[in-house]
């Protein structure tokens, strides 16, 4: 049997307009006015120079493959559906570094380092969509 929905982030009054990008089709990261630097996960202040009132802004969408992994065995039973799939670390042109699954990405091992990506928004769950990217 096990679990028919995959784990939820906790939406958070830091974290929310990631979330609610997510859900619009817009991928929402932070950028800090005194640096000129984009930060990613959601923060209070910025992890470079310490300023507070970090902005909200889409970032492009656009980015390369750091690393990767093929998923066989999932870490969640809510995943299982998904399985086989590519899971990886995606920096963006803006700088920060995100996760996801990259739907349609060759299962064989065959190396995606440096492919160029492009988000899209996968079903998460009841109301939830979560970031993920397509080889370009
Ligand atoms: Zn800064």
């Amino acid at each position: 049997m096990g679990h028919p929905f995959k784990p939820q982030p906790r939406v958070d009054a830091l974290n929310r307009p990631f979330w609610d990008g997510c859900n619009q089709g817009r991928l929402l990261i932070q950028h800090c006015g005194a640096c000129d630097r984009h930060v990613f996960y959601p923060r209070v202040c910025c992890p470079y120079c310490r300023a507070d009132g970090l902005e909200w802004v889409q970032a492009s969408g656009q980015g390369r493959v750091i690393s990767h992994t093929t998923v066989r065995r999932t870490h969640h039973d809510g995943f299982n559906a998904d399985a086989p799939y590519v899971f990886a670390a995606i920096e963006l042109d803006e700088g920060p570094c995100l996760y996801g699954q990259l739907p349609g990405a060759p299962l064989d091992g065959e190396s995606l380092a440096g492919r160029r990506v492009s988000a899209v928004f996968l079903e998460h769950g009841p109301g939830r969509k979560i970031a993920a990217f397509r080889l370009d």
